[in-house]
């Protein structure tokens, strides 16, 4: 019988007596009519199963139909903060009619993972929603902005567009060695992947380029891959595009394969995910660290001699803190660095609200503009104004240009966004400076 449907008062069938045996005793005695109610069984026909079973079909989609409507998911939702959403209520719009295949409501989720937290069904959205978009993408059924990044990813193999001869560009104005591979081709012990928006983002460029002082300072032997680097593509991959994603990786892997190194590590939460959790299950394994736990590491030996006195808020990216369990070392380098108040927003950690960046969200500002009061961004920037921090400190890519967005559009220019590498460098008397509001 399908599950879910309209709510139907039972019907109680009441016996007029019955005899029950003791399994201690073996004494027999009646019971009257009121102890021994029973309830018919309902059935829940009130709706069509087609809309579920279409999506329970899918290889990831079946969770969907296990929602038995508690509710639970819905308030830790960050898009429901800013609309209508939630697991429950797709399972309910699902359940009456919605065609979620061809409905812009496919689109908002972050897969950001707090439904999945509080959901004691296990109705896994991040399973859900790549496995429909997959489907949706292949019948043409997706916004303009994602298509056109899917189009510069596979072209250029990064989401920007940018010239694949230019990803290392930044290099120039690091102040230190960045070796590149294909023109150094020896054994490294760190193999630096920069990812998209520290390759090419003004202000990624500038942590990148922090992040390689330090790495200098700690006496770490690095190294990057330069043009030959493509973006390992997991968002590319939870917005729908898992033909995609596999593509991308069969590139990855085999540039990988040219060179030795002991470890990789990223800055970029995302592809820290797909390599640690994804390329496993295609049979490439990685020792891979996420550039703040190898710095937790290093700190120790960073001389840190410039006070950093400002009052510091920190928010924990989804693929870094709920998807692989890391909100330590974050924090264990803020408040390493001299000076710092670090306090908390009221939702941190395994509770952290989403940047909006996750699943696709990075590229679907404009499309969101429709359907949100307001840009999760912005939402999440005046929870970190509302706790008086000077600075909001990051350590994801795609944060510290929708934080500054944010900050502007909604009045909180004070705000300055950083890269915890920006504020380990600064704190190291190294080239970056406080973000211009501070
Ligand atoms: S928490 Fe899980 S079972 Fe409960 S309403 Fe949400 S999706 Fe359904
Ligand atoms: S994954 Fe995040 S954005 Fe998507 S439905 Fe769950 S809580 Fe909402």
């Amino acid at each position: 019988m399908p599950v879910g449907g309209k709510k139907q008062a039972p019907v109680v069938v009441e016996l007029a007596e019955a005899t029950v045996i003791s399994p201690a005793s073996g004494r027999e005695w009646d019971v009257s009519g009121s102890w021994n109610r029973m309830f018919e069984s309902r059935v829940l026909t009130d709706y069509s199963y087609e809309g579920l079973g279409r999506i329970a079909a899918l290889s990831g989609g079946e969770s969907l139909e296990y929602c038995y409507g508690c509710g639970k998911c819905v308030p830790v939702c960050p898009v429901d903060l800013v609309s209508e959403y939630g697991p429950r209520k797709i399972h309910r719009k699902v359940q009456t009619g919605l065609d979620l295949f061809t409905s812009d409501e496919l689109w908002k989720c972050t897969t950001c993972a707090n439904c999945l937290r509080v959901c004691p069904k296990g109705v896994n959205m991040i399973e859900i929603m790549p496995a429909v978009r997959e489907k949706a993408i292949d019948s043409g059924s997706v916004p303009d902005e994602l298509s056109q990044v899917f189009e510069k990813t596979f072209r250029y193999g990064n989401a920007m567009g940018e010239n694949p001869r230019r990803r290392h560009a930044w290099t120039k104005g690091a102040g230190v060695e960045v070796p590149v591979l294909a023109s150094d081709p020896r054994e490294v012990d760190v193999l630096f992947y920069v990812e998209d928006y520290w390759s090419y983002h003004p202000r990624g460029q500038q942590a990148a380029q922090a992040f390689s002082r330090l790495l200098t300072l700690a006496g770490v032997d690095f190294a990057i891959l330069g043009a030959e680097e493509k973006t390992i593509g997991d968002s590319q991959r939870l917005a729908g595009e898992k033909g995609l994603f596999e593509a991308l990786m069969e590139d990855v892997v085999g540039t990988l394969s040219k060179y030795s190194f002991n470890r990789i590590v990223t800055p970029d939460p995302h592809g820290y995910n797909a390599l640690r959790k994804e390329y496993p299950k295609y049979g490439h394994e990685y020792p891979v660290l996420h550039y703040t736990q190898l710095l937790a590491d290093l700190v120790d030996k960073l001389p840190l001699v410039n006070s950093l006195d400002k009052k510091v808020t920190f928010h924990d990216p989804c693929y870094l803190g709920r998807h692989n369990g890391e909100y330590d070392a974050p924090r264990k380098l803020i408040e390493a660095i001299p000076g710092v108040e670090f306090v908390e927003m009221g939702r941190c950690k395994g509770n952290s609200y989403c940047c909006g960046g996750g699943g696709g969200g990075m590229w679907l500002d404009g499309f969101n503009s429709n359907h949100l009061s307001e840009r999760l961004s912005e939402r999440r920037v005046r929870e970190a104004a509302e706790t008086g921090a000077e600075i909001l400190a990051v350590c994801c890519p795609y944060e510290v240009s929708r934080f500054e967005d944010a900050a502007k559009s909604t009045g909180n220019s004070h705000l300055a966004v950083m890269d915890i590498a920006e504020m380990l460098d600064y704190a190291t008397g190294g080239l970056a400076t406080l973000g211009s509001g501070v």
